[in-house]
């Protein structure tokens, strides 16, 4: 019996070669998301049963190349050699082939059995071309099959094939034509190559790749073996090889290398690709022409932008559906429940909390499916393009605005998490920077409350309005400033594929939605419930001695007073008092590191507990009828939330995509507070000034 014998299969390819689809398809319902150890690289694994074998399957993370230009690559690279999968699956946009066939080239010179896989073959074929895949087969030496992943179609062709390259006896010693260095190089390599083998940290490597990585410098050899003592002794060849090749090919000594690569994969693309003469009419041409022509391109993006905006606004009915939900979840714990402590955790805290975050969980599924739709279809990298020339203005990179755009309205940890597509670890550092400084889901609570509070119906909107842009001034004037002084340099050489049009698939979509908007609810899942219990507690506790002689009310609010809040508020209350703050606000600003929605769930806990009134007066009512409210004080809380200190769920993700350091978290937790206070004080003391 063959019973149970497992495969590990690994999905690799260019990003939006159709790898998710391909994994979706293979593995169905049955599939997990984790992280890879030690970094927020989401890893999703899955399996199914096919013929007697567990296939285990792994859609790694789009790369171009093996040689680690950004973390995704790097992850990906890292699990092919270190994990050494039983059979990596390529998969190729076929209508990008040459392209596609580059990472090939670098995957031949690993030790893995590799299957090809062509896939939207049906877009090929409406460019009138076809593929003739025994003739690849033959050239390469690996098997390969043609695929529509969108349309399920030779899914199980992969599945066939896995099992028939893993009992074929000769799957080792699977034949593949690999690129030809030529003879210069190749002395270069055999020599390296003798080296590395002998070499106890590099011989887990494939020689061959290797040794080509040193030379082209896709991989630094010093990270490699610092702590071996045979260092010298291989350092001193690579130097010399270098040299060599340098002599021989001058300046462009490192271009060679990639040349060969595109010159193989150009070479296949000629034999293979065939016109078939019906050309049919070449749709994303004839989109492109719009989308990215000089004048409207912008505004075509602009129309885009606003199309994904107004499609969030259909989740309103939703998000009011789960407000009820969250209404009458409470009520329920208050008709089984005494009154008692635990009660009041439940439902003021718990409830209270979580339900609030919750509230904005379908505007986010609306935003992300939204995104999702623009990003499959192919638009996103036109959009980047478009984009790169106004962010090259301020030091970033044209595909910085995806994470922008991720984290305004939806959240700053999506958005510093999609960082990972930027090639330049300088452009992702400024990207993940500004990220938190967007008007995320969290804050809008914030910003609707306060501006529903002062400012007309008429100018809601407006003002609204004003603040996003604000937002965005502020995020670029930083990413200026930070391109400017501590990471100078140009924003990478923009390099960005145009996919050709498609229509996304539902489930795609769905799926995709679904992974960025559980990201968002793991955190209410977790911060959050911790955060409204430690709130609720230092507002409840230390209890205040229960004075006869007083009032329900009065009561209530020497117990606001009494509390570890109302005390710390006091100490605070002078720092805060320069931008027009009271002690009560300094309390719920503090709290809003837990997660700025709280900031709302604060205020509400305050004003519940000082007003004791029974009366059940909205938020907004409360705030307005409060004397120490203004419509400037209205302001300048606001400006200080959109400046100070991100949330703790992005400041810890920031500084793990920052590669855990210290001074890039010291920069955004101290410089974000300092520069919010500096920026409300003058805002508050000329808005006093000017008698507002
Ligand atoms: P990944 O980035 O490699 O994981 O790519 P995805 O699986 O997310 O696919 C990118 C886009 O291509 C999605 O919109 C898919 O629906 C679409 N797609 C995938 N395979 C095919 C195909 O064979 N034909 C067509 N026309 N579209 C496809
Ligand atoms: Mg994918």
């Amino acid at each position: 019996m063959q019973k149970n014998i497992k495969i590990k299969v690994a999905l690799a390819g260019n990003p939006n070669s159709g790898k998710s689809t391909i994994f979706n398809s293979l593995t169905g319902s049955n599939q997990h998301v984790g992280n890879y150890p030690g970094i927020t690289v989401e890893k999703k694994e899955g399996s199914k049963s096919y013929k007697g074998y567990d296939i285990n399957f792994v859609d790694l993370p789009g790369m171009y190349s093996l040689s680690a230009f950004s973390d995704d690559e790097a992850v990906a690279r890292d699990f092919l050699i270190k994990e050494k999968p039983d059979i990596v699956i390529d998969t190729i946009d076929t209508t990008n082939l040459e392209r596609n066939l580059y990472l090939f080239t670098q995957l031949t010179e690993l030790s893995v059995p590799i299957i090809m896989v062509l896939n939207m073959v049906d877009i090929l074929r409406s460019q009138g071309k076809v593929i003739n895949k025994k003739a690849m087969s033959d050239l390469l030496g690996v098997p390969v099959i043609t695929t529509v992943a969108s349309r399920k179609i030779g899914i199980d062709d992969i599945l066939d094939s896995i099992v028939s390259l893993f009992e074929n006896k000769k799957l080792k010693n699977q034949i593949r034509a690999k690129v030809d260095f030529g003879d210069v190089i190749k002395e270069q390599t055999d020599k390296l190559e003798d080296l590395i083998s002998k070499n106890p940290t590099l011989s887990i490597f494939p020689e061959r790749w290797l040794a080509i990585e040193f030379l082209d410098n896709g991989l630094s050899i010093l990270e490699l073996i610092s702590e071996t003592n045979n260092e010298s002794e291989i350092l001193t060849q690579l130097k010399k090889s270098k040299e060599h090749i340098k002599e021989h090919f001058g300046e462009k000594a490192d271009k060679e290398i990639v040349d060969r690569r595109y010159g193989f994969a150009k070479s296949i693309v000629k034999t293979v690709v065939k016109k078939t003469g019906q050309d049919k009419v070449d749709i994303t041409g004839i989109i492109d022409s719009f989308v990215l022509n000089k004048y409207l391109g912008i505004p075509i993006f602009i129309l885009v932008m606003y199309v994904i905006f107004k499609f969030t606004t259909f989740a309103d009915p939703m998000a009011n559906l789960f407000g009820l939900l969250f209404k009458w979840i409470g009520g329920v714990v208050v008709s089984l429940l005494p009154i008692c402590p635990v009660r009041s955790l439940i439902v003021d805290g718990i409830i209270g909390g979580v339900g609030g975050v919750l509230g904005f969980f379908p505007m986010m599924l609306f935003m992300f499916f939204a995104i999702a739709f623009f990003e499959d279809s192919g638009y996103m990298a036109r959009a980047a393009f478009v984009m790169d020339k106004v962010m090259s203005r301020f030091g970033l990179h044209g595909k910085s605005f995806l994470p922008l755009m991720l984290s305004t309205n939806g959240c700053a940890v999506t958005g510093i998490l999609s960082t990972r597509t930027l090639d330049s670890k300088r452009d992702r550092l400024i990207t993940m920077f500004i990220a938190p400084f967007m008007i995320c889901g969290a804050k809008l609570t914030v910003f609707t409350l306060i501006i529903d509070t002062f400012f007309h119906a008429k100018y809601k909107t407006d003002i609204m309005v004003v603040m996003y842009f604000l937002s965005i001034a502020i995020a670029l004037g930083i990413a200026k400033l930070l391109s400017s002084t501590v990471l100078k340099g140009d924003a990478a050489y923009f390099v960005i594929e145009l996919p050709p049009y498609h229509i996304p698939t539902i489930k795609g979509l769905l799926l995709k939605m679904w992974e960025r908007g559980t990201l968002y609810v793991r955190k209410a899942g977790t911060t959050i419930v911790f955060a409204s219990i430690l709130i609720w507690v230092i507002f409840a506790y230390p209890k205040a001695p229960i004075n006869e002689n007083l009032s329900k009310n009065e009561q209530v609010a020497l117990q606001a007073q009494y509390s570890f809040a109302g005390r710390a508020g006091k100490i605070l209350e002078p720092f805060f008092k320069p931008i027009g703050m009271d002690g009560n606000r300094a309390v719920a600003l503090i709290a809003g590191f837990a997660a700025k929605e709280v900031i709302v769930s604060t205020l509400g806990t305050i004003y519940a507990i000082e007003d004791g009134s029974g009366e059940n007066l909205p938020l907004k009512e409360k705030i307005a009828n409060d004397k120490d409210w203004s419509a400037l004080k209205g302001i300048t809380f606001l400006i200080f939330c959109l400046i100070y200190i991100p949330c703790v769920v992005s400041v810890i993700v920031f500084f793990k995509e920052t590669g855990s350091s210290y001074k890039w978290l010291a920069l955004l937790v101290i410089g974000s507070t300092a520069s919010a206070w500096i920026v409300s004080f003058i805002v508050f003391q000329i808005g006093t000034l000017l008698k507002y």
